[in-house]
């Protein structure tokens, strides 16, 4: 491997696609480069998979399921999946390494992301031959019923903000209910992807069942969303890629499931217990540097204690340590110089119409140069339709917003496109029930957010954030169709 300055306990060449169990460089030849975001320098160079390689891979992939992956029970597939929940736990530092020099994000988050890796798999390992249809009551002399039967080969495109988690989840719910995978990470960041798909291997996935191409978003990403040999294709990503993935499915009549972004509210009422709210008020907003699909980047306040949250909020801006990911500090780099630049974008709009800056982290002196750190932000007192409060910005912003009375709050909390996550605290039982009935979202919380991950919560949106479920059981109805099955015996 050419990539020694890539920590890895088990070698995997950076520069290699993995198809059909073996592995290679793209068919063209060439390799990008991937930036160290908290630093700029390269890290490592990958694959510049195209057309041919998604051609070879989906190939792959259909012989996995005319194979040895094919023939599997349900049971022996759960117990490769557990096998390789099992190796992912055993290299949880390196893992956490790779994922904190890929993506800025701190070492204890890529931590974290590792443990959840690891998490689907044992969940979705135990899961595979959990899954039944029913007999249904029908005409006399008929018996009729169901089974559950996989897509067959899934297309899987992933974000660079949790190559790791969102890699995972996808295929290990795609491989517990038999289908062959496909999976593009993307360009920016999918070191851990490759890893993942060396550690399957030798814990023994069979050649073929999981594929990972690497590669540019118009080239190997759009040659797999148009393939005519993928039965099924999983996307998170952002809204307008989106659009595109799912006008692709449709050229091939195929199903898809949209993972898409947000602009998710927590709700503080004034009866709220603010001491158990607040670390999440500010850390769901900055986690990974706010480059959180479910981010909580709006926070409404009821008007009798927005001073205080206001507040309480700014000194733990105040406090937050922001250094390179390595140094394992609160906060890292954001992904790129282009993330950065959006960010600073929406800094200088809110700026520019005139928003109160409530509180901002500070840069330490003697950050590397060439890497990508903006000053997490706090807006105060926004107005709602402000485009702050409404466009997804995915850095480490978050507004606060002023309400009064319970209505309101509905009305703001709903009031953008996206409809992925919210949280409310009260201590209020009825009111909190009230909510998660009104509340346009996919994921709800009360008195949390976020539920630690959640590997076992399905999770998806509604409105702009997507449509299908990830995650949970719900995620192996998406990834299997189910079959029906009426015999006349008299
Ligand atoms: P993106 O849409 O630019 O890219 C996502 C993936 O799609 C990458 O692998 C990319 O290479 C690929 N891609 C891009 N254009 C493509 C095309 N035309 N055809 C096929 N593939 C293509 O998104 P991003 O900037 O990488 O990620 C940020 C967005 O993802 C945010 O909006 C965020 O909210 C969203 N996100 C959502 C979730 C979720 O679960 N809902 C999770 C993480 C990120």
């Amino acid at each position: 491997m050419p990539q020694d300055a890539v920590p890895f306990a088990i070698r995997f060449d950076t520069e290699q696609l993995c198809i059909g169990g073996t592995w290679r460089a793209a068919a063209g030849g060439q390799t990008l480069a991937l930036a160290n975001p908290s630093d700029g320098r390269t890290l490592a160079r990958i694959a510049r998979g195209g057309a041919a390689d998604i051609d070879a891979a989906v190939a792959a992939a259909h012989a996995a399921l005319a194979g040895d992956w094919g023939r599997m029970s349900a049971a022996e597939r759960g117990r490769v999946l557990g096998a390789i929940g099992r190796k992912v736990q055993d290299h949880v530092e390196p893992l956490a390494m790779l994922e904190a020099l890929d993506v800025g994000k701190p070492l204890k988050q890529g931590r974290a992301d590792a443990l959840a890796l690891a998490r689907y798999l044992e969940f979705y390992g135990g899961a595979a031959d959990k899954v039944h249809g029913d007999t249904l009551p029908f005409q006399n002399g008929y018996t009729a019923l169901t089974w559950r039967e996989p897509h067959g080969v899934t297309g899987h495109i992933v974000p660079w903000n949790y190559p790791m988690q969102i890699g995972g989840r996808s295929v290990g719910a795609a491989l517990a209910m038999g289908n062959a995978c496909v999976l593009k990470p993307a360009e920016e960041a999918c070191l851990t992807v490759l890893a993942f798909a060396r550690i399957a291997s030798e814990a023994g996935l069979p050649a073929g069942a999981l594929n990972v191409v690497t590669g540019l978003r118009n080239e190997a990403g759009a040659a797999l969303a148009a393939h005519p040999g993928v039965q099924h294709l999983s996307f998170t990503g952002s809204v307008a890629t989106g659009m595109l993935i799912q006008a692709a499915a449709a050229k091939n009549a195929v199903p898809v499931t949209l993972e898409l972004g947000g602009k998710s509210p927590q709700i503080v009422f004034a009866d709220a217990d603010l001491d158990a709210a607040l670390p999440h008020l500010v850390n769901a907003g900055l986690q990974n540097a706010g480059q959180t699909c479910s981010a909580a980047s709006r926070i409404l306040v009821e008007r009798s204690v927005f001073d205080a949250v206001r507040e309480r909020m700014a000194e733990r801006y105040r406090a937050l340590r922001i250094g390179p990911a390595t140094d394992d500090f609160d906060m890292g780099p954001v992904i790129s110089k282009r993330q950065q630049s959006i960010v600073e974008h929406f800094l200088a709009l809110g700026r520019d119409s005139g928003l109160r800056i409530a509180a901002q982290g500070t840069l330490p002196a003697g950050l590397p140069a060439g890497g990508c750190y903006v000053r997490p932000t706090l807006f105060d007192a926004v107005p709602a339709d402000h485009a702050l409060a409404q466009q997804e910005i995915f850095g480490p912003v978050q507004v606060l917003i002023a309400f009064d009375g319970e209505a309101e709050a509905l009305r703001i909390a709903n009031g953008t496109a996206f409809g992925l996550v919210a949280g409310v605290w009260t201590r209020d039982g009825g009111r909190a029930l009230r909510k998660a009935r009104a509340l346009k979202c996919g994921q709800m919380f009360v008195n949390n957010y976020g539920a630690g991950g959640g590997v076992e919560l399905p999770f998806g949106g509604v409105k702009h954030s997507g449509h299908g479920r990830e995650k949970g059981f719900e995620a192996l109805y998406g990834f299997s169709t189910l079959k029906t099955v009426a015999i006349h015996h008299g």
